[in-house]
């Protein structure tokens, strides 16, 4: 059996939640969100987790994972790479066999409470026996986002922490609670978050699981918010709109008239500079080993 302690996305995670501070794990879609975060994690000393949706996989046969596994192994600082939102046992099996993913989102929210157990369950020991470690969410966070199947159509669960005891008994690493984050687009009044709850799942499973947030990635999300669920317990902090916003908008001004190898320069400079801000925002700058 293979120690899961030694994991690298493991010892990032619970090194940020031991330090109070957040990792960021970038949801990235092409080469240039690759670079930009690694580049990022080394200009600031950074930890950063790279993280691809099963459309990456789909889409590339595999090869976006193999370059960010390369880019993690040869980075300076400690660098990870997980699967976001696997949301079938089909996807997560030919994700953990694949080799390069130091972790994996087992992602049956669509499922009611049971069956979402009991596959996560399942799944959670497939990829435990392959050296991944593992992500949950118990409840179901709202909305959707560019890769994700789309569960707009059902609606959002708060977790409870009798849930988050549950779901722990699976033998997950991380817990993605549901306390009104949102997936892509917030109201116009903003993220409503619901930190007793938080506090609440927190205290019930924190010697067992570290904590993640999903729906970070929005114009709603500063420093201090940050530093809001930093100091509830949350130690890896999901972004995706935050930074790949740059490159539809870089491309979008000057796609028209500037090389290519210009371009993506560009744009790899523009993403770069936004995950850097946020290395700075969840505290996790000048915190690689
Ligand atoms: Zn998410």
């Amino acid at each position: 059996m293979v120690d899961l302690k030694q994991n690298k996305a493991y010892r990032i995670v619970s090194h940020a939640a031991a330090n109070k501070y957040a990792v960021p794990a970038t949801c990235c879609y092409n080469l240039e969100g690759i670079i930009a975060s690694v580049r990022a994690a080394e200009a600031k000393k950074s930890p950063v987790i790279i993280q691809l949706f099963p459309w990456a996989i789909e889409y590339a046969d595999g090869l976006l994972l193999h370059a960010a596994a390369e880019a993690a192994a040869k980075a300076s600082v400690p660098v990870a790479v997980h699967m976001d939102h696997a949301q079938s046992p089909e996807i997560i099996k030919r994700a953990a066999d694949l080799g390069g993913f130091d972790g994996i989102m087992v992602d049956m929210s669509h499922y009611e409470r049971e069956e979402n157990l009991a596959k996560t369950k399942e799944l959670v020991a497939y990829c435990a026996e392959r050296g991944i470690i593992t992500e949950a969410e118990p409840g179901r966070i709202e909305g959707g986002e560019d890769g994700v199947a789309d569960t707009s159509g059902l609606q959002g669960v708060l977790t409870t922490p009798d849930e988050a005891e549950e779901f722990v008994a699976t033998g997950i690493q991380w817990l993605a609670p549901s306390f009104g984050n949102v997936h892509g687009k917030y109201g116009p009044k903003g993220p409503q978050l619901d930190f007793e709850r938080l506090r609440g799942v927190v205290g019930q499973v924190s010697d067992r699981v570290d904590f993640v947030l999903h729906g970070a990635g929005t114009e709603w999300f500063n420093e201090t918010l940050f530093h809001q669920v930093i100091d509830a317990g949350i130690a890896k902090c999901n972004i995706n709109d935050a930074f790949n916003s740059s490159f539809l908008k870089v491309m979008g001004e000057k796609a028209a008239n500037t090389p290519l190898t210009t371009l993506l320069e560009l744009v790899t400079d523009e993403m770069q500079k936004d995950i850097e801000r946020h290395m700075d925002w969840m505290k996790s700058t000048g915190k690689a080993w």
